[in-house]
């Protein structure tokens, strides 16, 4: 969707952003970084985003923090991870019943996001037997989540020599999501890094015994759990 986000959809993405893996995405946390990272993963303008962001405050999801950076209320974090949560499952909806592909399913589970209740989505995951995961890796129990945050970092702060497992896909680039499943970057595969070239703009990583060079964007967006 190019525009018209709706409300769960930006809690969505400042979910994403209030419990970063690592560094990555939030850099500064002042309120202009926040409406600029929404924006960006969104791809909405900045001035778009700064206006949802005030509704969102008005309507007591988000408040100001001491340095007036955007922080989720309880009200807002709770509805946030509903939305997560449904997501994910919808999502394992899309593959595990309707047949759709890990790299489709992301993109086709926001189209549907507002279609099902929240009693709807209930029998859904009763009748996938309640998944632990989406197909991406990331976890349906938002406390489970933010606890497994701890053990995870972006494959690119990884040093050279680092072993590590791939946990979750970042899923917002609909793009970068299909090229980690053609390369063969999915959730369970073990990967190496041989060596860093940050002018470049890349890591060197061995993958399936053959070295591949992997560029930042892509290594920001793998979240692995180093052995
Ligand atoms: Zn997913």
């Amino acid at each position: 969707m190019a525009q018209g986000h709706s409300i769960d959809e930006y809690l969505e993405t400042i979910y994403f952003l209030a419990f970063p893996i690592g560094e990555y995405p939030v850099a500064g946390g002042s309120s202009p970084t926040l409406a600029s990272r929404v924006a960006e993963m969104l791809r909405v303008s900045r001035a778009s985003a700064g206006e949802m962001l005030k509704r969102l405050e008005r309507e007591g999801l988000i408040e100001r923090g001491e340095h007036k950076e955007a922080l989720l209320t309880d009200t807002g974090r709770a509805r946030a991870e509903r939305v997560v949560r449904k997501h994910r499952i919808i999502e394992r909806l899309l593959t595990d019943f309707m047949g759709y592909t890990a790299a489709e399913a992301h993109v086709h589970a926001d189209a549907l996001g507002d279609t099902f209740t929240e009693d709807m989505v209930e029998r859904i995951d009763e009748r996938l037997g309640h998944p632990e995961r989406c197909p991406h890796g990331w976890p349906v129990d938002p406390d489970f989540e933010q606890e497994e945050n701890k053990q995870l970092a972006p494959l690119a702060e990884l040093e050279p020599g680092a072993r590590a497992t791939i946990v979750r896909l970042a899923e917002h680039d609909g793009d970068l999501l299909h090229w980690f499943y053609d390369e063969g970057l999915v959730p369970g595969r073990e990967i190496e890094v041989r060596d860093a070239q940050p002018a470049a703009g890349q890591i060197t990583v061995r993958l399936n015994g053959a070295e591949r060079a992997i560029g930042e964007k892509a290594a920001a967006g793998l979240f692995v759990k180093p052995a």
